[in-house]
């Protein structure tokens, strides 16, 4: 079960050790509005160098239906996956920005859309967001460990009531202040 626990030291390292892939949302984990957050560019350049797979996503202008992959927009492929009950396409481009994303990233069929073009196995796959309604609940509904990033959105406070209310599932399993705290898990 997760209870929200701050990740370092030795912990910091088993976890990361276990690690296959990382999949970060993006405004809020790796850059707030135009400005990079520090140490992110040096810790995807770590995880590279230790052989794990990374990947960057974010929903953006709903006109574009765009999906950042990486460096370089795949949406087009990952946003035509048909969904359940109407196709993500669809929810894209008639909800607005902040809908679309509501919409699209708490769904597991997200993270099936993404594995088809991107091997990952959820067990030993982090997700790491600043969103405990989105990036974690994604995250736990796809089976992956949760990191929470406090760089963004949710603080602290907030996924420790939830997790004192019983509501798991908004709980990360870990945090950290932020995720230039992730490179002192990994080697040189
Ligand atoms: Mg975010």
């Amino acid at each position: 079960m997760a209870r929200c626990e701050q990740l370092h030291g030795a912990g910091l390292r088993d976890v990361l050790g276990r690690t296959q892939g990382v999949l970060f949302d993006c405004d809020g984990v790796l850059w707030n509005g135009e400005r990079a957050v520090p140490g992110a560019p040096q810790l995807l350049e770590r995880l590279a160098r230790a052989g794990k797979a990374t990947l960057e996503l974010q929903l953006v202008c709903p006109k574009d239906c765009g999906v950042m992959a990486g460096t370089r927009p795949v949406s087009t492929d990952l946003i035509s996956c048909p969904a359940g009950t109407g196709s993500l396409a669809a929810a894209v481009e008639t909800a607005s920005g902040r809908q679309a994303l509501v919409v699209g990233k708490p769904s597991p069929y997200m993270f099936e859309c993404i594995t088809e073009h991107v091997p990952m196995d959820p067990a030993r796959t982090l997700m790491v967001g600043d969103r405990l309604e989105t990036d974690i609940l994604f995250g736990h509904r796809c089976g992956m460990t949760t990191v929470l990033t406090l760089t963004g959105v949710s603080r602290l406070e907030e996924a420790q009531a939830y997790l004192a209310a019983g509501q798991h599932d908004l709980v990360p399993h870990y945090y950290v202040e932020s995720i230039a705290d992730l490179m002192d898990g990994l080697g040189d």
